[in-house]
């Protein structure tokens, strides 16, 4: 996993949060279960990849589809799940959210954006985030 700075921490933290309701309702764990931390490292990685970087558009807006299906679909449920309670357990994080949706999509995809590009030129090692 890595340490995501900015909007892409952001966005990690609201992930996070949301699998850790999903999880800890449906899958009636204390801890992130395995199934779910998995999905949390694709979902880290990801972030990490995303070509836009810390101007990178909400994922359900994105013209970009990084997701693989098997994933995409995990996503779809969980979201469906803990996105309307958000707003209650994580007041400030859903508000984000709901202003990231009405920022425009930049129209071009940037070069060497991405958090990954600035990772390798700072030589900076993975960070292990506390769970
Ligand atoms: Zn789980």
């Amino acid at each position: 996993m890595y340490n995501l700075s900015g909007k892409l921490g952001v966005e990690f933290k609201t992930i996070h949060a949301m699998v850790n309701i999903y999880c800890q309702h449906e899958h009636r764990t204390k801890k992130i279960c395995e199934h779910c931390q998995t999905f949390l490292s694709y979902a880290n990685k990801k972030l990490d990849r995303c070509p836009y970087g810390q101007i990178k558009p909400i994922c359900s807006k994105c013209p970009i589809h990084c997701y693989k299906k098997k994933q995409r679909e995990q996503a779809q449920v969980i979201m469906r799940y803990a996105g309307p309670k958000m707003l209650l357990w994580h007041p400030l994080l859903a508000f984000k959210h709901l202003v990231g949706k009405k920022h425009p999509i930049p129209k071009r995809v940037p070069e060497k954006a991405s958090h990954r590009h600035h990772r390798k030129l700072n030589g900076s090692k993975p960070a292990n985030i506390k769970r």
